[in-house]
């Protein structure tokens, strides 16, 4: 019966009913080699490492390195091109590093297909096609490989990827469908004629993968925050030239001050510890089983104010079973164990006879669903409702019934599915979608209604099963009509045990949660209820039911635990822009072949790794590996823990800025007569020796737990709240040690205003100012670790790496002051006893600048609360998005 594997052709006959023996395939995966593009050609590591020396900053950094050489300083010359080297080599790492986690996550979105292999549908890995396979392809389902087809039903292929056009077309039997297509309506059977590389999509992949990523609105917004520094950079570097010659400095001094002062100002190691940051949370989430395809979605998941979730299997475990069959006749409970198909109807036996009618339809319309024992546990293989419809079937004692003709598999929009044979339909679907097409009397119809009522309040999930005992004559348009209504079959699918907790921590983190469901309301509601999802209002609408205005609906919808059921993929789009324009951030979860443009809408489209279509997972920005509603939790949380940890090393990098230009504004102001505290070595030893790792460390400040115990802060990264830290309370406070530090070793060493002070008395107060900053900078990343709480009540503990970070610091400090030749090139030697503890009063004075300051702020935010309580409360307004007092909680 079998022609199958018995020759190495791949074009030779594979029965379509029998597909390859696992035998066969498996040789052939031997022999061609797994079904995968060849890997993406990426920048060959020199070039990557070759761009970070010659983008914007670095180019300015080499220019000023020339033009030093230029004015006869090699040394300064030798040191600029030391730093951007160095910085060129870290950034590089962190892109590198970046690149390889995106590259791991790629490979973890899962991809499988269904193949038919000795003689059963199976799932498995793209990977493991085959040419010779059999395919079953779906709506929804990605092709995987070129594919010959053999048999399509109402078929329709989007092959916009390869083509650019966009409606969908339809194939006849005969064709070849490309790999890199999709199946947006339809099923069709395809035998593999190509994998891998020999796929017409792999000849394309090629090409687009070197064209250019287009820029995200995150690294955008970086790239001008580093442009804008930078320009200021320049710019205050020029004018201190100017002031510099004014003075009567000449040029060559004058040029070494403006160099200082962008060197100082140019934030060189911003861009790649961002990346880095984000990549690092994305690579966390992927262990939480949450998957992000662009590592921007890290930050948009922080920011998330409103998460719209389905039911079936996010909000429960999507482990169906049958325990009630309603009947004309009676209604019967039903016995067993997940979908191991031992079990038993009971009732009486004239119900039971109803009973196996109904499983024998139900189970007719889905026939490539059924269950397998896997290591002493059955498993469902296909949509899981379907599969518990074959277990009722096996249940009931119903014989395995023949492939029908034809078949309308389950479509959201119908909500139901059918198949068509010579001698009838049978048909299985929602209530109000199969009922209207019974020719039932008005009391039968009622009695159906009403038990179909009782189950749904229980949460019982329930379809109408029906028939009509009359043959069909072929390709009849709509045959489903006139139809026996057989009885309705009521499905228990339990909550998922841990969507309580992450509900709460979703008020908690003021974040609505809105539940957006095919299923009947009665149902959507018992669930939502029980998962603490409902609302105090208790309200559950109808997708029908919604305004078809958007204001009104955006109304309508924007409150905490709304349930939404009986939607259609439309509707879910315009949710999802209602609620944006009323200005929240919304992930939406879609899982079906239409749920593609709201996906794409929604700030975060949220796709399920294990069940859904291939194509909801190419429209997402996050993808469950366990379908699990708490993992979008998760996710929120690590994007809003990265945000803040943003926010944190960019505090600290522009504090220290303050404090590397002080010393060249008291040199101007005082017209020249207060000495340069810090030379442009100094500064530069600053930057690229003591700075990056508690950068780095601040990166990776890990989630705690009042990351979600206040709504999200939106926003910039740098805001009023980060230039209020850096520009105006940390960076002056480091500012005036370092320069008062400088300022009285002088003046104790004898050294009066105005004067020229002696060299070795400069380099011992140089090398004060220079440690002073360094405790400072040490203080100031403790005190970065929070935005609301002072150190005291941070904790030194909780980030290792910060501890490393210090000591590493320190270890700079005493090479810069006290190792062979250092100083003298640096211009610090090491202070006295008295200098290291004027250096050491920068700690206290950081904390102290602080704490005090996040103390005035959260008394102002107190008073502002009490007053808002109290008197007149302040209307709300209407278009608002719900983000609070950024200051009452902890970033
Ligand atoms: P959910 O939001 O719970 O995933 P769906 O859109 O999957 O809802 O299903 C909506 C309704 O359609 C269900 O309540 C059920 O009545 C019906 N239905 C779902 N799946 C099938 C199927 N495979 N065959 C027939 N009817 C189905
Ligand atoms: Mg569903």
């Amino acid at each position: 019966m079998s022609v199958v594997g018995s020759t190495p052709d791949q074009r030779e006959a594979t029965d379509e009913q029998l597909g390859l023996t696992s035998a066969e395939a498996r040789r052939r995966l031997g022999r061609d080699g797994p079904n995968v593009l060849p890997a993406a050609r990426r920048p060959h590591p020199v070039l990557m490492l070759a761009a970070q020396l010659v983008h914007f900053f670095a180019l300015m950094l080499w220019a000023a390195a020339g033009l030093a050489l230029l004015a006869g300083m090699p040394a300064l010359a030798v040191a600029i091109a030391v730093v951007v080297l160095l910085n060129g080599v870290f950034a590089f790492v962190q892109e590198y590093r970046a690149d390889l986690a995106a590259q791991r996550l790629r490979e973890l979105l899962p991809s499988r297909v269904t193949v038919r292999r000795d003689g059963r549908a199976v799932v498995v890995d793209a990977a493991d096609l085959v040419t010779g396979d059999v395919v079953l392809l779906d709506a929804g389902d990605r092709v995987c490989a070129d594919l010959s087809l053999l048999r399509a039903h109402r078929l329709a292929v989007d092959e916009s990827l390869l083509t650019g056009e966009s409606v969908p077309v339809r194939p006849e039997p005969g064709a070849t469908l490309h790999a890199g297509t999709h199946v947006v309506e339809g099923q069709a059977v395809g035998l593999v004629s190509a994998t891998g590389s020999g796929t017409r999509l792999a000849g394309i992949a090629v090409v687009t993968q070197r064209a250019h990523r287009p820029r995200s609105p995150l690294s955008a917004q970086l790239h001008r925050v580093v442009t804008v520094v930078g320009a200021i950079a320049v710019g205050v570097g020029v004018l201190f030239f100017g002031v510099a010659v004014a003075l009567g400095f000449d040029a060559t001094s004058g040029f070494l001050f403006a160099i200082g002062v962008t060197v100082a100002l140019v934030p060189e190691g911003l861009l790649p510890t961002v990346t880095l940051s984000l990549a690092r949370a994305a690579q966390r989430m992927a262990g939480r089983n949450a998957l992000v395809r662009r590592l921007e979605s890290v930050e948009t998941l922080g920011a998330t104010t409103f998460i719209c979730s389905d039911k079936t299997g996010t909000l429960t475990r999507n482990e169906m079973t049958v325990v009630r069959v309603w009947t004309p006749r009676g209604e019967a409970r039903v016995r067993g164990e997940g979908y191991d198909p031992d079990g038993e109807v009971l009732a009486s036996e004239a119900v039971r006879e109803a009973v196996r009618a109904v499983a024998d339809s139900a189970a007719r319309c889905s026939p490539d669903a059924h269950a397998v024992r896997k290591q002493d546990a059955w498993r469902p293989v296909g949509d899981p409702m379907e599969v518990a419809l074959h277990v009722l079937a096996a249940r009931a004692g119903v014989p395995e019934p023949p492939r029908a003709r034809e078949r309308h598999p389950f479509d959201p929009r119908r909500r139901r599915s059918s198949v068509v044979d010579v001698d009838g339909v049978h048909v299985t679907g929602a209530m109000d979608s199969v009922l209207p097409r019974c020719a039932a009397p008005p009391e039968a119809a009622e009695d159906a209604e009403a038990a179909a009522l009782r189950m749904s309040r229980t949460g019982l999930r329930v379809l109408a099963v029906a028939r009509r005992r009359a043959p069909v004559p072929a390709a009849a348009d709509d045959p489903e009509h006139d139809l026996e209504l057989l009885g309705l079959v009521g499905l228990e699918d339990p909550p998922r045990p841990d969507v309580a907790a992450a509900i709460a921590s979703c008020r908690r983190a003021g974040i609505r949660v809105a539940m957006i469901t095919g299923d009947h309301p009665a149902t959507a509601a018992a669930i939502a209820r029980e998962v603490g999802l409902l609302g105090q209002d208790e309200l559950v609408v109808a997708g029908g039911d919604l305004p078809p205005d958007e204001a009104a609906l955006g109304r309508l919808l924007d409150r905490d635990g709304v349930v939404v059921a009986r939607v259609t993929p439309e509707d879910k789009l315009r949710i999802a822009r209602a609620l944006q324009a009323r200005g929240h951030v919304v992930a939406m979860t879609g899982d079906g072949v239409n749920d593609g443009p709201a996906l794409r809408a929604a700030d975060i489209g949220v796709a399920m790794g294990a069940s859904g279509t291939d194509v909801a997972r190419e429209a997402a920005d996050l993808v469950l590996l366990d379908d699990h509603f708490a993992t979008i939790v998760g996710a929120v949380e690590l994007g809003r823990a990265t945000f803040a940890n943003i926010r944190r090393f960019l505090t600290y990098h522009l504090t220290d800025n303050v404090a590397e230009l002080a010393p060249f504004v008291v040199w101007a102001l005082s017209g020249g007569s207060v000495p340069l505290a810090l030379s442009v070595l100094q500064i530069l030893a600053l930057d690229i020796g003591t700075d990056l790792l508690p950068a780095l460390a601040l990166g990776a400040e890990p989630p705690h737990s009042r990351t979600m115990a206040g709504p999200a802060r939106r926003g910039r990264l740098i805001d009023g709240g980060v230039v209020r830290r850096a520009f105006a309370v940390l960076g002056p406070t480091e500012a005036l040690v370092a320069v008062g530090a400088f300022v009285l070793v002088l003046l104790g060493g004898g050294w009066r205003l105005g004067q020229d002070a002696p060299a070795g008395l400069l380099a011992t107060a140089s090398g004060t100012a220079f440690a002073a900053v360094v405790f400072g900078q040490l203080a100031n990343a403790f005190a970065c670790r929070s935005e609301t709480r002072w150190v005291g009540r941070v904790g030194l503990r909780g980030n290792t790496l910060l501890w490393f970070a210090v000591v590493f610091e320190l270890a700079v400090l005493l090479a810069v002051l006290s190792a062979p030749y250092v100083p003298a090139l640096l211009g610090g030697t090491t202070p006295s006893p008295w200098g290291w503890a004027l250096a050491l009063c920068a700690v206290p004075a950081v904390l102290l600048a602080d704490g005090a300051d996040k103390a005035v702020r959260a008394l102002s935010t107190r008073r502002r609360t009490a007053g808002a309580s109290s008197g007149r409360a302040p209307r709300r307004r209407p278009a608002a998005r719900p983000v609070p007092a950024p200051e009452e909680r902890d970033a």
